[in-house]
C-alpha cells in the first residue's frame, strides 16, 4: 500500500500516512463548523503511521477540555483533531489528503448543531452524538 500524503495550503504542514485510514465522519458541532467555516470532514489514522514531512507550520488548538486542533499558522488550514486522553489515534481533515482518497462518509455526528443552509443528504446516516 503507499502512503496516502496530505498537507496545508502553504505547505508548512505536510504529513504521510503508511496504515489504513478510517472512512470519513463528517462532524456538525459548533466547534468543527467555527474552525473549518462549515462542518468537518475527518478520517482518522493510528499515530504511530502518522509521519511529519514537515511540521514547522502546525500549531495545537486546545478547544476542549478532552480535545486538541492541529492547524497551520501560517495559511490557516485546519488539519488534525485528537483527543487528549487517547492519543494513539489521531484525526486527519480529509480535504487536506493530496490526489485520491479512496474514502467515503459513513456516518454525519451531532445533527443536531447543523447549521440551517445546507442538509445532510437523506441516505447517509446521521448521529445526535458520536
Ligand atoms: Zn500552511
Ligand atoms: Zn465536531
Amino acid at each position: 500500500m503507499s502512503p496516502v500524503a496530505g498537507r496545508c495550503e502553504c505547505g508548512a504542514v505536510a504529513y504521510e500516512v503508511t496504515g489504513p485510514l478510517r472512512d470519513v465522519v463528517a462532524c456538525h458541532c459548533t466547534q468543527c463548523r467555527r474552525t473549518s467555516g462549515h462542518y468537518s470532514a475527518y478520517t482518522s489514522a493510528a499515530a504511530a503511521d502518522l509521519t511529519f514531512l514537515r511540521a514547522d507550520g502546525l500549531r495545537w488548538y486546545r478547544s476542549s477540555d478532552s480535545a486538541e486542533r492541529g492547524f497551520c499558522e501560517r495559511c490557516g488550514s485546519n488539519l488534525f483533531w485528537r483527543p487528549l486522553a487517547e492519543p494513539l489515534r489521531i484525526s486527519i481533515a480529509a480535504g487536506s489528503i493530496t490526489g485520491p482518497t479512496r474514502l467515503s462518509v459513513s456516518r454525519h455526528i451531532f445533527v443536531a448543531d447543523r447549521a440551517d443552509y445546507y442538509a445532510i443528504p437523506s441516505d447517509e446516516t446521521q448521529c445526535l452524538g458520536w
